[in-house]
């Protein structure tokens, strides 16, 4: 049996990613890869816990500009994070695995409320759990949630999955000549001032030990590489 490195992961996804070539809601063809390259890594007994975004459906701070309370965004934000989580646990079912969304706003006829030893029962059990509505609260994002429940629930480590294969030392759509870092300390990237996550969610990862690797999900296998301990993306550690 191979060697995992990881056993329990936490794995973001941001919602803009969900869309595929769209730009907005969700595409079946999205759903479907990733919902292949979740089973692999099941399949080799490693524990799954899913954060999504919600930007492919609304944003609170788009809701701002367009002259809306922030608050009252922020709320629809997290109901959009929880369509996205019916939309992927619906793929994930499909192909034969168990999955749970615990949502941080109660709406108990579409899933469960998160309760943090619930969704520790139910990762120990092999099922997939997906938190939906972000931590809950106004003014935070779901790279926040990641850290938080990565952090509540145990995770070895919040794989960020991206369009990008990691952290660059420039943005490399803008910069040909930036390079990626393979691995980078949590300081050196606060010094740096890379983009990784927002300082809330990043913060969190830090003063916890708990660390990042940004990787770019769309690369099928990549996922599976990274359980096994494959050094790909960029790994972010004290
Ligand atoms: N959101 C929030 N609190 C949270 C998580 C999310 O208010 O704890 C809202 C916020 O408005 C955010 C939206 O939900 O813009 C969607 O989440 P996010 O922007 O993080 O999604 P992503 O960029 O990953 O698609």
């Amino acid at each position: 049996m191979t060697q995992l490195k990881y056993k329990r992961i936490l794995l973001k996804l941001s919602g803009e990613a969900l869309s595929g070539e769209k730009g907005y809601g969700i595409d079946p063809a999205v759903l479907e890869a990733y919902s292949l390259e979740i089973k692999q890594v099941v399949q080799m007994g490693v524990q799954v816990a899913i954060v999504i975004g919600g930007g492919n459906i609304f944003r609170g701070i788009q809701g701002e500009r367009s002259g809306m309370d922030r608050v009252q965004g922020d709320y629809m934000g997290m109901l959009a994070t929880v369509i996205n989580a019916m939309a992927i646990q619906s793929s994930l079912e499909q192909h034969g695995l168990y999955t749970r969304v615990m949502s941080a706003i109660k709406m108990e006829q579409v899933c469960e409320p998160y309760v943090r030893r619930r969704a520790v029962r139910h990762l120990e059990k092999g099922r997939i759990v997906i938190f939906g509505a972000g931590t809950g609260n106004p003014y935070f994002t779901t790279d926040t949630t990641a850290s938080l429940r990565a952090i509540e629930v145990e995770a070895d480590v919040v794989l960020k999955g991206t369009r990008v294969d990691g952290v660059y030392t420039a943005d490399p759509f803008k910069d040909k000549t930036a390079t990626r870092y393979t691995t980078i300390s949590f300081q050196d990237v606060y010094e740096k001032k890379l983009n990784v996550m927002d300082l809330t969610a990043f913060t969190l990862c830090k003063e916890n030990n708990l660390p990042i690797i940004v990787f770019d999900m769309n690369k099928s296998g990549n996922l599976i590489r990274l359980v096994e301990g494959d050094d790909i993306g960029t790994l972010i550690t004290g």
